[in-house]
């Protein structure tokens, strides 16, 4: 018999436009359930048509009088000359998937109420086939208001206005006039690129699979991390977002961080309580592994970014811990005043690990596709790596020290390449800058390890700077207004013959004095402007964008 909830929080009433339509009679909290239900008609979801027919007219001439006009009072798409072909026709309008408790045997069935709920682009509740108790149910998504409509999202995947217009017309046979399609032109358009940015990046985690999360986790992770963000800009409880903290609970699993893997754990089951309740499938499934995250399938696989499960932090502040939890790597600043110089700024400056992949997607340096279908650049971005080997084999061969203080290798392939940045020009402790990665004729060796351009870069800041008139001096940090500058660079200032001595031995200005006035240097502190007007090379100074 079917069952619903006893006491009932909404009432069916006309809706203009629409029909009838479910209205909340009474405030409804987040992650109350609103509904839940047990099938009318059942049939199977493959199978020889007219067996189908047969199934389903025969539950409908069992069901009793109230139930079977029920049924036909459903909306009904399809046209029909007889009983059976009406009664099939409300089935392929209205049906919900079921499935077993196994997530097998997938079928469609009838519920008197869950297939009445209107549909909405930007629903407020979540509809669902709970095989763990065998019923249907709907929650709220957020705090439905008194005599606000409930809605449920009929279709799969989240997309664009246009395809959600035209599935929803043929499948259903109406025109959605909900809030997300009745933005005006602009607002809409955002709404897409939203949307469909989602959808490429959810492609991208799809298509890598166990290999992507596995050798190129840092990248995989971004691509979450920017879901989440897409997700989170529309809606803070949007049904999606439980299972983007899935995949990177996965991914930080897989690769044998389990403090991080129970968080996101914690996060997608905490998403999930609130779209299915507590009882339902996902929840059931994945709640052990916030206890012990090592028993879960994917542990190891890969045990580079290893921790344990108490090793979460429990002394950040908010924004810190979530810097923790993505990983993200963010340096030290070395200012006194708390800003991080050009340099260090890993954004334009990418460890090995960060660098954008081959896909060119990535959301922190890509854009929109264009009209061919390419991701178009939005930002600069540079690796910088110290030379700790080199040797050529065939092809110039680098082993290099990231700014993380990792190594990475680095073989240049192209002939032109060979030319540009030859063999000679190689030396173990100098560093080589590679604009945007792999892209490797933006490249560069630069006669100075890795830490003394990191270095250079906060003093450049300091020193170079003039501040209310007055300079500082390198040697002794003294600040005035009258100082002697360094006759080289013509950019350290010093207060005192004794102190440009100082400078030039004891404090590393000899090393880099002839780097402060390269074009490159210059560029590559100015490469974290906001602006992308266009790809940039070295010479950086010469040749421009
Ligand atoms: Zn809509
Ligand atoms: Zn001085
Ligand atoms: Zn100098």
């Amino acid at each position: 018999m079917p069952s619903t909830t006893d006491n009932k929080m909404y009432v069916i009433q006309d809706v203009p436009g629409k029909g009838k339509g479910f209205i909340a009679s009474q405030k409804i909290p987040m992650g109350t359930r609103i509904l839940c239900e047990e099938h009318l008609i059942t049939f199977p979801e493959t199978g020889n048509e007219a067996d189908i027919k047969t199934t389903i007219a025969r539950q409908v001439n069992a069901l009793p009088q109230d139930q079977q006009d029920m049924f036909l009072s459903m909306p009904n798409i399809h046209p029909y000359k007889t009983d059976t072909e009406r009664y099939f026709g409300i089935v392929r309008t209205v049906s919900l998937p079921i499935e077993d408790a196994k997530g097998q045997n997938p079928a469609g069935a009838i519920f008197v109420e869950a297939c009445r709920i209107n549909h909405a682009c930007d629903n407020n509740a979540q509809k669902g086939w709970n095989a763990n108790i065998e019923r249907f149910t709907v929650h709220a998504l957020r705090d439905i208001e008194k005599d606000e409509e409930i809605t449920v999202y009929y279709l799969g995947k989240v997309t664009k206005r246009e395809t959600r217009q035209a599935v929803l017309k043929e499948r259903f046979g109406f025109v959605c006039t909900c809030r997300l399609c009745s933005l005006p032109p602009e607002e809409s358009h955002e709404s897409d690129k939203r949307l469909e940015e989602i959808l490429r990046l959810d492609r991208a985690i799809e298509q890598g699979g166990l290999k992507g999360i596995l050798s190129r986790p840092l990248q995989t992770l971004r691509y979450v991390e920017r879901i989440v963000q897409l997700y989170k800009e529309d809606n803070p409880h949007d049904a999606g977002l439980p299972r983007a903290y899935i995949d990177a609970a996965q991914i930080f699993i897989a690769n044998g961080d389990l403090a991080r893997g129970k968080v996101m754990m914690e996060r997608a089951v905490a998403g999930w309580v609130v779209s299915g309740g507590d009882d339902c499938t996902q929840v059931m499934e994945n709640k052990p592994f916030i206890y012990e995250p090592s028993k879960h399938p994917l542990f190891g696989y890969n045990d580079t970014w290893r921790t344990a499960v108490g090793d979460v932090p429990a002394d950040l502040n908010e924004n810190d811990f979530e810097d923790w939890l993505w990983r993200r790597d963010k340096p030290k600043p070395a200012h006194p005043s708390g800003t991080v110089s050009p340099l260090r700024n890993r954004t334009p400056f990418p460890s090995f690990q960060e660098l954008p992949d081959d896909k060119g997607i990535d959301p922190r340096y890509f854009g929109q596709p264009n009209e061919e279908g390419v991701y178009e650049q939005t930002r600069h971005w540079c690796f910088l790596g110290e030379i700790v080997n080199h040797f050529t084999e065939r092809r110039l061969q680098l082993e290099l020290k990231d700014v993380a203080g990792r190594m990475a290798h680095l073989i240049y392939v192209t002939v032109q390449l060979e030319g540009e940045l030859g063999a000679a020009l190689a030396e173990t402790g100098h560093t080589v800058a590679v604009l945007y990665a792999k892209l490797t004729k933006y490249a560069q060796i630069v006669p100075a390890s890795l830490d003394a351009l990191l270095t250079l870069s906060d003093e450049f800041e300091e020193l170079a700077s003039v501040q209310e008139g007055t300079r500082m001096c390198h040697g002794c940090g003294k600040k005035g207004t009258s100082m002697q500058w360094c006759g080289r660079c013509l950019t350290f200032w010093y207060c005192s013959k004794a102190c440009q001595e100082m400078g030039w031995k004891n404090k590393g200005h000899k090393n880099i004095c002839r780097l402060v006035k390269d074009a490159d240097f210059l560029g590559l502190m100015k490469l974290n402007s906001a602006e992308f007007s266009g790809k940039v090379r070295f010479h950086l100074g010469t040749s421009g964008a």
